[in-house]
């Protein structure tokens, strides 16, 4: 039966084979691995995906193409919000990684998750996924062409801000491919493109919460120097450490964010002025 497109589950379905060819290829996934897609749809990625690693994990929001998917040979469906989902317990679920994937401190498999995925709600899914990054061996997205601007950004641009900072700090971020509107079905109004993020092997700082933090204080108020909005923040804290504030957000590289967050790791707020900024 057809299958009329769902514009609130951002549907826009791949259909022009050399772009998903190219994007398969790109992928290059293997049997064995741990491959997880997001919003297979009608399956123009999950099948030729299917047909070079033979089994596959597929989460669907949308119960008809859920059902649908169940129909192939090889997919293990899971029906519901990519946003509950527990990629932890997921990449338990799968065997233990192949020499080929990197083992870590990681039980069972280390996640490729794939997915041309729906722009309303890409951004979340990208911070969901930065939460369980240490069971990712990489990610390969089709996303809006602007959002992977901002996600690859250098510091010193417009694109330049918090997506920026917050990926970049846990992966490599690459764009593969642009992809016109007339590649889908039926076409969104942006460009597109694919991205390959691959989290770095460092480990290092783990709070997320204070280094997102800094950084949203820091890209509130872009067109100002530092000192009125990181620079005031710093000073409840009673940071003494050295911070340049004569700066703007954008002129600040991911490196000097993360190491800030480091230090007020190490030495935390006096509990009685985050009390009062708690009250
Ligand atoms: N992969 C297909 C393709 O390339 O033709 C479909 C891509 S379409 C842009 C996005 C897919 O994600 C749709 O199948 C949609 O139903 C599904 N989807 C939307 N929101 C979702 C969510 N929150 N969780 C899981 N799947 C979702």
């Amino acid at each position: 039966m057809k299958h009329i497109a769902r514009k609130r589950f951002g549907q826009h379905f791949l259909r022009d084979a050399s772009i998903v060819h190219a994007i398969v290829d790109t992928i290059a996934p293997r049997p064995g691995e741990c491959l997880v897609e997001i919003g297979p749809g009608l399956g123009a990625l999950t099948l030729p995906l299917l047909e070079r690693c033979r089994s596959l994990t597929v989460i669907e929001l949308d119960r008809d193409l859920a059902a649908r998917a169940r129909r192939w040979q090889g997919v293990t469906v899971v029906e519901g919000d990519v946003l509950e989902v527990d990629f932890v317990r997921l990449a338990e679920s799968f065997p233990p990684a192949p020499a080929s994937i990197a083992p870590g401190q990681v039980r069972g498999g280390r996640l490729r998750v794939v997915g041309n995925l729906p722009y309303n709600v890409s951004t979340p899914i990208l911070f969901h996924l930065l939460q369980v990054v240490e069971v990712v061996h990489d990610q390969h997205f089709m996303l809006q062409s602007e959002v992977v601007d901002r996600m690859a950004a250098e510091p010193g641009g417009r694109s330049y801000g918090r997506l920026s900072v917050m990926l970049q700090w846990r992966y490599e971020i690459e764009r593969v491919l642009d992809v016109p509107p007339d590649a889908f079905d039926p076409p969104p109004a942006v460009d597109s493109a694919v991205v390959r993020m691959t989290p770095h092997l460092r480990s290092g700082l783990t709070d997320a919460t204070l280094l997102g933090e800094i950084v949203t204080v820091a890209f509130s108020q872009r067109r100002k120097l530092l000192r009125h909005t990181l620079g005031r923040w710093l000073e409840e804290r009673h940071h003494t450490g050295f911070f340049d504030t004569t700066r703007r957000a954008e002129e600040v590289p991911v490196s000097e964010y993360v190491e800030l967050a480091a230090a007020l790791k190490r030495n935390p707020a006096p509990a009685a002025v985050t009390d009062v900024q708690a009250g």
